[in-house]
């Protein structure tokens, strides 16, 4: 599932081709991953709105739009976000990611064409295999589920002092903690299961448990990691893309993830595998206290 380093990659290269464009047409939609508007909303919602910003919280897309709307996308567990140039002026052509056949495109479940100032067209595809993704088109404010997240993990203001008063007095592990969008929005599996590893921190210590100088690590390494993760374009064990459809690279330096069984780089140990919060979690019982 896409993290936050990923959705920053897509955000940062769907900013650079899409601000400054205007919705032209909505060619394909899928219905079923609507949420906060239905169907006729956005096809006839959306032509003629200009993209002015496009923004991220934890997971979360906010790509706001002229006259006070927000389009807030959610790329779900395979979701993939694509532009590439509108050649044939119908939005239907060959737009895949190298290697993706032409029967796998019933996996586009959006299609937008896009025009600048001079008639120049894009198109912008949401590609999602499972359709665990989700778009919500609003008015005045992105998505209201946005409401419920906490600061974004990586550049949102919270510190020290905040990470402690969300841990203090809490018993559930200390993985399932990172997990909660509610306490800081960004971190899944992937990144939750290195920041623990980075921190020396087992994933299944009660989260109130921690001293001052865990903390102090913990809220040193959350940003570190995401940010290493941005840096290198994001982590494609399975499906994530960027919008040209290329992989990220930071799978090549997983130190924990997915790595049970293997040995431990910092002190030759043997990773082992929990379920914390029904999630397989990887980590080295030697290191790891
Ligand atoms: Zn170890």
């Amino acid at each position: 599932m896409p993290e936050l380093p990923e959705v920053e990659t897509v955000r940062r290269q769907l900013a650079g081709v899409l601000v400054g464009k205007t919705f032209a047409v909505v060619e394909r939609l899928e219905a079923g991953m609507l949420r906060d508007c239905g169907p006729e909303q956005v096809r006839d919602g959306l032509p003629g709105r200009c993209v002015e910003e496009v923004d991220r919280l934890g997971k979360f897309l906010v790509i706001r739009l002229s006259g006070g709307f927000f389009l807030t996308v959610h790329l779900g567990m395979t979701g993939q976000l694509l532009v590439g140039p509108d050649e044939d002026g119908r939005g239907e052509g060959a737009l895949r990611p190298p290697g993706i056949q032409a029967e796998e495109d019933r996996h586009r479940r959006f299609l937008f064409v896009l025009a600048d100032d001079d008639g120049r067209r894009l198109r912008l595809e949401f590609r999602d295999m499972r359709k665990f993704g989700r778009l919500h088109l609003t008015a005045g404010a992105p998505a209201p589920r946005l409401r419920d997240l906490g600061p974004d993990a990586w550049r949102g203001s919270w510190d020290r002092e905040y990470l402690a008063r969300r841990l203090r007095g809490r018993t559930a592990p200390l993985k399932a903690f990172l997990l909660d969008q509610r306490h800081l929005a960004g971190i899944g599996n992937i990144y939750a299961d290195e920041i623990l590893w980075w921190t020396e921190l087992s994933p299944l210590r009660p989260s109130g448990s921690l001293s001052d100088e865990e903390i102090a690590r913990l809220a040193t390494e959350i940003p570190l990691r995401l940010g290493e993760g941005v840096r290198l374009l994001g982590c494609s064990l399975s499906d994530f893309v960027d919008i040209e459809g290329r992989p990220g690279t930071f799978q090549r330096w997983l130190r924990a993830y997915g790595r049970h069984g293997q040995i431990c780089s910092r002190c030759g140990g043997v990773l082992q595998r929990a379920l914390v919060g029904g999630r397989g979690t990887a980590y080295c019982p030697g290191c790891q206290r």
